[in-house]
C-alpha cells in the first residue's frame, strides 16, 4: 500500500505468488461424481463405486469398502464379524438438481457381540427407513408449509411416503421436546366436516404453543392430556385454564387441577352472545310476510358487527332496522351493553355490571338471552375471573387459524389420526430429528 492510499503496481503483480506460492498450482480441481456423493453421504467404511444416470433418475451403488468395520444397526457397536450380506436396497436422496436420486445398497448382517446377528447401521438413513435422513428431514421441513400431497409433489414422492415421515418426526419431536412448567394453558375445540368430527386442543398460552390434541371433545378423551401429557406434578403448576363453557372440560379442571383458576374465554362468550342476537333475528324472519323479508335481508352482518365498523349506508340501514323492529333492538341493545364488561378492572364493579345486565335481559322477554343469561349465572365466578386474570384464547388465534387452514388444504385426511400428526408438526414447535 502507497501511502497516499492506492495500490502500486508492484504489489498487484507480487500478490499471487506470495500468498499461494506452490499449492497454487495444484493440478486441477476436478472432483469425481463419485468423490463428491461420498463426502456429502460421510461414507467411512461404505464408499460409492458407480453412479449411472439416465432420463429419470441417478443411480448411485454403493459397496463396503476393504474389510473396514461395520457398526451394528442396534447398539451402533463396531463389529468385526460379517454374518451375511442381503438383497440390494434402495434409498431415495435428495434430488442432484432435477433427477431424484437413488442409493443401491447391499445390507451386511454383522454379529454384534451385544446384540447377536442384526442389519449393519447406515451412515445415511435411519434403519428402517426407504429414503435418507437428509430427504426425510427436506421432506419435514416443506409439509410445515405445504400440504402432503404437495410436499410429495415436490419431492416426486408419494403421499404416503410423506405421510410415514412427518409422522415419525412428529413422534421424535414428542419424545424430545422440551417440558417447561406450564401456568396458563387455554382449551378450545376443532371442528371438522361441519361438526360431525371434534378434535380438543390445549395451548400453552404463555408460550403460545400447542401442548395436546386429541380426537373428540368428551371428559374420557380429554382426561388423558391431565393424566398422560401433564402428570399429576405438572397440573400442579396450573394457575389459569381459559376455556368455554363446556362441562366436561370444567369437571376435568375440577378434578385434576384443583388449584388452577377456571376463567371462561372472551371470545367464547361472545360467541354465545352473537347467537342470541342471531335466534332473535331468525325467529323473527321466521314470521315475517314475504314482503316484509325483502326489507330485512341481509341484516346478519349488521347486527353482529361493531357499531363503529359500519359505513354510512350500514349505519342507515341499522337505524330504520331500529325503528322498525322492536325485540331485533331490545336484542341489538343487550349485545351492546354486555361488552362494555370487558373494560371493567374490579370484580365488583364488573359483578355490579353484569348483574344489572342480567336482570334487564331477563326482561327483556327474548328467549335466546334468558338462556344466555342462565348459562352466565351458573358460570359467574369463571365469567368475573376476567377482572383478574386477562388472557383469552384469542392469544392463539393465530394458530387456530394455521389448523383450519390445515384442515382446507388436506382433504385427503380421512382419519383423525393423520389430522393430529398434522396439527403437532405445524403448531407444536417439535425439534426435528437431526439432518445427517
Ligand atoms: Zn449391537
Amino acid at each position: 500500500m502507497q501511502p497516499d492510499g492506492h495500490l502500486s503496481s508492484t504489489s498487484v503483480c507480487l500478490y499471487p505468488s506470495r500468498l499461494f506460492g506452490k499449492t497454487a498450482r495444484r493440478k486441477g480441481t476436478e472432483v469425481l461424481i463419485e468423490t463428491f456423493i461420498r463426502k456429502q453421504l460421510r461414507l467411512k467404511a461404505p464408499t460409492v463405486t458407480r453412479v449411472e444416470e439416465d432420463n429419470e433418475c441417478m443411480i448411485v451403488r454403493i459397496d463396503r469398502l476393504g474389510k473396514r468395520l461395520l457398526r451394528c444397526g442396534v447398539c451402533g457397536h463396531r463389529c468385526r464379524e460379517v454374518h451375511d450380506v442381503r438383497a440390494e436396497r434402495q434409498w431415495r436422496d435428495l434430488p442432484m438438481r432435477r433427477l431424484p436420486l437413488i442409493l443401491r445398497y447391499c445390507p451386511r448382517r454383522v454379529d454384534c457381540p451385544r446384540c447377536g446377528v442384526r442389519v449393519e447401521a447406515f451412515p445415511w438413513a435411519e434403519p428402517w427407513a426407504r429414503v435418507t435422513s437428509a430427504l426425510a428431514h427436506a421432506v419435514a421441513m416443506l409439509a410445515r408449509e405445504l400440504s402432503w400431497q404437495g410436499t410429495a409433489r415436490e419431492y416426486r414422492l408419494d403421499w404416503k411416503s410423506v405421510a410415514t415421515i412427518v409422522k415419525r418426526a412428529v413422534a421424535y419431536g414428542l419424545r424430545n421436546r422440551a417440558r417447561p412448567p406450564v401456568h396458563v394453558i387455554g382449551i378450545d375445540e376443532v371442528s371438522r366436516r361441519k361438526g360431525q368430527l371434534y378434535l380438543t386442543v390445549v395451548y400453552d398460552l404463555e408460550r403460545r404453543v400447542l401442548l395436546w390434541v386429541g380426537e373428540d371433545r368428551t371428559e374420557e378423551a380429554v382426561r388423558r392430556f391431565f393424566t398422560e401429557e401433564l402428570g399429576r406434578r405438572r397440573c400442579r403448576t396450573l394457575r389459569v385454564v381459559c376455556m368455554d363453557m363446556w362441562a366436561p372440560y370444567i369437571h376435568l379442571v375440577q378434578r385434576h387441577a384443583p388449584n388452577a383458576q377456571i376463567l371462561f374465554d372472551r371470545f367464547h362468550i361472545v360467541k354465545h352472545l352473537n347467537e342470541a342476537v342471531d335466534e332473535v333475528r331468525r325467529s323473527l324472519w321466521r314470521r315475517l310476510s314475504v314482503q316484509e323479508r325483502a326489507t330485512f335481508k341481509g341484516t346478519r352482518w349488521l347486527l353482529l358487527k361493531n357499531p363503529w365498523n359500519l359505513n354510512d349506508s350500514q349505519r342507515e340501514r341499522l337505524s330504520t332496522l331500529v325503528r322498525w323492529n322492536t325485540p331485533l333492538v331490545r336484542a341489538w341493545y343487550l349485545k351492546e351493553a354486555f361488552q362494555l364488561f370487558w373494560a371493567y378492572q374490579q370484580r365488583k364493579r364488573a359483578e355490579d355490571h353484569l348483574g344489572k345486565w342480567m336482570n334487564s335481559a331477563m326482561r327483556s322477554k327474548l328467549e335466546p338471552f334468558k338462556k344466555f343469561v342462565r348459562m352466565l349465572r351458573s358460570h359467574l365466578d369463571g365469567v368475573l375471573a376476567w377482572t383478574k386474570t386477562r388472557v383469552s384464547n384469542g392469544a392463539v388465534e393465530g394458530m387456530n387459524n394455521k389448523i383450519k387452514s390445515i384442515s382446507h388444504r388436506s382433504f385427503g385426511f380421512r382419519s383423525p389420526k393423520h389430522f393430529i400428526t398434522a396439527i403437532y408438526h405445524c403448531c407444536a414447535r417439535l425439534p426435528l430429528p437431526n439432518e445427517r
